[in-house]
């Protein structure tokens, strides 16, 4: 388990990735944002300064256009799948795990794939 705000990926975040897969075994990564997530809700007010601003501009950045805060958060979940299906695609030891996107319900509990 990689835990970091807004489920956002940098080299460190990629190397953990690379590490449990490639010499760990792990069969699968899946990135799993959640509702009324406070790093997306920032990135969607603009409101961050100091390092946060880091996380919240690499969201902002992922959900573009989008407002509604469900939406926004699918969409940063979809853009760092892409962006993990990309930064391994050819490497022979992980281009055949799967990665998926998931939101996790933090009202209910409830998980629901959304790639
Ligand atoms: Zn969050």
């Amino acid at each position: 388990m990689i835990r970091v705000a807004g489920n956002v990926l940098d080299n460190h975040q990629l190397g953990s990735i690379e590490y449990a897969a490639a010499h760990l075994g792990c069969p699968l990564v899946i990135v799993l944002g959640h509702t009324r997530c406070g790093a997306v809700g920032a990135a969607l007010h603009g409101e961050s300064d100091g390092f946060i601003r880091y996380i919240t501009d690499e969201i902002a950045a992922a959900i573009g256009e989008e407002r509604d805060p469900l939406r926004a958060c699918e969409k940063n979940v979809l853009h760092a799948v892409g962006r993990i299906r990309h930064e391994f695609a050819g490497h022979p030891e992980i281009e055949n795990v799967s990665v998926r996107g998931a939101v996790y319900d933090v009202l209910d509990g409830s998980v629901r794939f959304v790639d």
